[in-house]
């Protein structure tokens, strides 16, 4: 019994069922990309709990891209992240943190959301977060805890 306790308590810190934040941007939106890019996210093992489009204001693309604040691609990128609605999502799964951002890829993987979707290094089709810790603020950022859904 206690080889078992061991070893489910390896495989929960192991696969720990996680939430992570996606945001399909402006670029993918405005190429009707919704759908194609969330059925990317759930064959991926990615479950939707929670969604809703919201045009972001420009307070609100600087301090979600804060971090980024002295970088000399700022002024662009919050520009592009305020041209028009996006979807933001909150996936939930095991290591949902890093299985979004493999689904998420790059340009140069092919079969990739951003390698298929993403059009340059700015319009590049979603956003994932990049860390379990930066998961959680980013979720609080745009949804209330009753808007998180268990099924
Ligand atoms: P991510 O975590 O993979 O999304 O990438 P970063 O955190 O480095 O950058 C945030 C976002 O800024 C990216 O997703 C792009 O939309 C944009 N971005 C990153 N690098 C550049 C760049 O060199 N030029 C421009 N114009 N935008 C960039
Ligand atoms: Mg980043």
């Amino acid at each position: 019994m206690r080889i078992i306790a061991l070893f489910l308590a390896i495989a929960s810190f192991a696969f720990a069922e996680e939430q992570t934040l996606s945001i399909i941007k402006p670029d993918a939106v405005e190429h009707h990309k919704i759908g194609e890019i969330t059925e990317y996210l759930e064959n991926g093992g990615l479950k939707v709990v929670a969604t809703k489009m919201v045009r972001l204001t420009t307070e609100q693309a600087k301090a979600f891209y804060a971090v980024h604040k002295d970088k000399a691609f700022y002024a662009d990128l919050v520009k592009f992240m305020t041209s028009g609605p996006v979807l933001v999502q909150v996936l939930e799964g095991s290591d949902a943190v890093a299985v979004n951002r493999q689904i998420i890829g790059s340009a140069s993987e092919p079969g990739t959301i951003r390698a298929d979707f993403g059009t340059d290094v700015q319009r590049n089709a979603v956003h994932g977060s990049d860390s379990v810790d930066n998961a959680k603020k980013e979720i609080a950022f745009f949804f209330k805890t009753e808007e998180i859904f268990s099924y």
